[in-house]
């Protein structure tokens, strides 16, 4: 065996889980004790400065400097009863995960005395120097300021001795370089167009919140393992592996008991979110082995993000201390589950109505079935954004296996709630409603409350799944920013909801109706032109691919091409209409997500040749030695008819071996050509589709063969931890 495959097995075997206490006293003594929350901001400001966050949380009115300062001062003084030393902004480039500068409060003073300052400018307003984030062409790097602003409605909170403030991030143009200042304004855009919808039912709601609550999934593996797999260290995933005897068809996996390391790790994570504040509530294992879930308790969209972005990096962090790592990517092993990150949308108004759940009266239930209605036409229209929104090189392996929703948009939203809008759309559209059909309207949803009890019709096959009173968006992917994903969704149902009441007011106004009969209307017209969105079969079966396309729903599973739908009429009309990118946002954002994914398929390409020719080609050549040795020494000892029996077996495999080395190495160097070719297109767009289609096929070809020698070869030889091991070792 490898020596680094071999010392990772020994150190695996003598790990321990480790001891992880909790705090003492009650959760609810040490829940949010590193979040400065309304509670220790009327500790630590002054009535005035605690009055104007407020302010500017609930109205978004501005902080005047003086102010700002005050709040920096209180915010110093409650970060150093933590022990702080250090601040910084923190915000969420277009990479992967979040960044930060740390400053130290350090400063000196005119007499050269040392002092600790923290003040409003610096809490308000910073300048990194960000020329190495991806900005898709918006900066030029010899000019790189962009500009990091406090966003007061996420709390600042405090991780070791640095207090952390979330923050947007603009460039020196005013450009958008982040996803939280997209995401603020879909939010912002939502909660206008809803409430203006609400308020054809209710003139008290003057907001609309939305909400998310993210399902995390994961894999742990041990770190020892980890350690001695370049591909999972430098790309996140497995480029190779032959699948275990046993995967996952028991499913034993599944709501089994977790073993002790896990428990330990999930033990000090939920701790740690805990103290920020995070209401992690629910852990479980899930479907393939060492998989797990983390889920909180759902909050406001921007929070909910937060705190999705803060919980990714700590599960790192905390994860190495137990001597795991955490894969995040979506698809870590070919042939088991992958991860997504299911996204459960609601929206809420101020007066506390949820508008996706069913009303208590028929009233009610016709606020539900406008916004309900409103969802079906805002993914039928927008599928090709809500698709561009979740799709990316890890993602695109899951996406369309038979473990995650397809390619294809659809709703599913259950038998009784289906048949109850079969029933309005049956219903004669004329201009007028007859006295039996306002009748008719009146009953058919005014059954709806008792009908939905029943919230045991589920469908897990289905990519934006109605669930009681919220949807689930399922086709995220474990390792995405949900911001990319609520963005496009928040957007669309503004854009949505907008049209809509358009569309109500011009049948008040143009053609006298009522604003009962006006809404009806315009419901069940919307009904009828959205129905190929709904489906209530299994999305992963063949039969749904044929079915979609005759109903015109689209299919995408070439990554670069689904992107390329970010800039659309249709996303145009969403994203640039409601004022959520400018032009220029829009297509920089689209540059920076194709040119992501041409990286990742190229470091992929360049780390599975290198195995390839350094690791598995040598481990073979050793072997057919092994046998060629063996089939001299046959031939010593046997006779010629003897042997010729005795060695066929070998010869064949020998051939079998030679055939595979020789293909692996003509397939390496017809990649690295592949690649040379894609490198030298002059456009980014060109670039990410060649990656698509000439360079990412070789790596399945390659694989392949690599996955076969795993098979044919000494298991003492082979020289990476197999599936078995980096699956099944608790
Ligand atoms: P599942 O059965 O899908 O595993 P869970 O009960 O684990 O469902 O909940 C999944 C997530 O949905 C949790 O984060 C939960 O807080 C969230 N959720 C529940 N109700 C709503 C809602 N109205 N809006 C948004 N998210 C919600
Ligand atoms: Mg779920």
């Amino acid at each position: 065996m490898s020596k680094m495959r071999f010392f990772a097995l020994q150190e695996l075997a003598n790990r321990k889980p480790l001891e992880v206490t909790p705090p003492s006293g009650r959760l609810s003594d040490y829940y949010g004790s590193h979040v400065f929350d309304h509670k220790k901001m009327q500790e630590y400001l002054p009535r005035e400065a605690y009055k104007a966050v407020t302010d500017a949380i609930d109205k978004g009115t501005p902080i005047s400097r003086e102010v700002a300062d005050l709040i920096a001062n209180g915010m110093k003084s409650w970060a150093k009863s933590l022990g702080v030393t250090h601040y910084t902004h923190w915000f969420q480039p277009l990479t992967d995960g979040t960044a930060e500068k740390h400053d130290g409060f350090i400063e000196l003073s005119a007499e050269g005395d040392v002092i600790e300052r923290f003040s409003g400018k610096l809490l308000v307003q910073q300048e990194p120097d960000a020329s190495s984030f991806p900005n898709g062409g918006i900066r030029n790097t010899f000019e790189a300021r962009g500009y990091t602003a406090w966003d007061v409605s996420s709390p600042a909170f405090v991780v070791d001795d640095t207090l952390c403030i979330p923050t947007i991030f603009i460039s020196y143009t005013g450009e958008a370089l982040d996803y939280k200042t997209p995401l603020l304004k879909a939010l912002a855009a939502v909660d206008r167009a809803a409430t203006d919808v609400c308020q054809l039912f209710d003139k008290n709601v003057t907001r609309v919140f939305a909400n998310l609550g993210w399902e995390q999934e994961y894999f742990l593996v041990d770190l020892a393992l980890y350690n001695a797999r370049p591909d999972l260290c430098l790309t996140g995933r497995t480029l190779m592996g032959h699948s275990s005897a046993k995967d996952q068809q028991l499913e034993d996996h599944y709501f089994g008991s977790i073993p002790p390391r896990v428990t330990a790790f999930m033990k000090e994570l939920e701790i740690e979110c805990h103290k920020l504040g995070i209401p992690v509530k629910t852990r479980h294992n899930e479907v393939a082995p060492n998989q797990f879930e983390l889920a909180p308790i759902f909050e406001n969209v921007n929070l909910a993000n937060d705190h999705n972005q803060l919980v990714m990096d700590m599960m790192k962090r905390i994860a190495r201390k137990h001597n795991f790592v955490v894969l995040l990517h979506e698809k870590p092993y070919q042939g088991v589950n992958g991860s997504g990150k299911h996204n459960n949308w609601s929206l809420c108004t101020d007066t506390g109505v949820n508008l996706f759940a069913p009303g208590k009266n028929p009233k009610g239930n016709m606020l539900f079935l406008t916004f309900l209605v409103n969802v079906l036409m805002m993914v039928y229209k927008n599928q090709d954004l809500l698709r561009a929104s979740i799709v990316s090189a890890g993602n695109s392996h899951r996406l369309g296996a038979n473990e995650a929703p397809p390619a294809i948009l659809s709703i599913f939203l259950g038998k009784q709630l289906s048949t109850i809008l079969d029933e309005i759309t049956r219903q004669v559209t004329d201009t007028k409603m007859t006295a039996e059909e306002k009748t008719t309207l009146k009953l058919g949803i005014g059954r709806i409350p008792e009908i939905l009890l029943d919230t045991t019709d589920r469908n897990r096959t289905s990519p934006f799944a109605f669930t009681g009173n919220r949807f689930e968006f399922r086709a995220a992917g474990s390792s995405a920013n949900c911001a990319a994903a609520m963005i496009a969704t928040n957007a669309a149902m503004a854009n949505q909801l907008n049209e809509f009441k358009v569309q109500v007011d011009r049948l008040m106004e143009e053609e006298g109706c009522g604003k009962d009969e006006a809404i009806f209307r315009v419901l069940k017209e919307t009904i009828i032109a959205s129905e190929p969105i709904r489906f209530e079969g299994d999305g992963y079966s063949e039969q749904w691919k044929e079915e979609a396309a005759r109903r015109g729903l689209t299919n995408i599973c070439h990554v670069p091409e689904a992107l390329m739908h970010y800039v659309d009429n249709q996303s145009k009309a969403v994203l640039i209409g409601e004022h959520i990118f400018n032009e220029t946002e829009l297509n920089s954002r689209l540059e920076v997500e194709l040119e992501k994914y041409t990286m990742k398929v190229q470091i992929e390409s360049r780390v599975l040749g290198d195995l390839a020719i350094n690791h598995i080609v040598p481990t073979a050549v050793i072997y057919q030695n092994r046998l060629l040795e063996n089939l001299r020494g046959l031939r010593e000892t046997f006779t010629p008819e003897e042997y010729d029996i005795l060695s066929a077996d070998r010869k064949e495999l020998i051939r079998e071996i030679s055939h595979r080395v020789t293909a692996i190495k003509k397939l390496v160097r017809e990649m690295i050509e592949a690649r040379k070719v894609a490198n030298h297109l002059p456009c980014y767009k060109e670039r990410a589709f060649a990656y698509e289609e000439s360079v990412r096929p070789f790596l399945s070809e390659i694989r392949d063969h690599i996955d076969h020698l795993e098979m044919e070869i000494d298991d003492e030889i082979w020289p990476l931890p197999k599936y078995r091991e980096l699956l099944f070792t608790k």
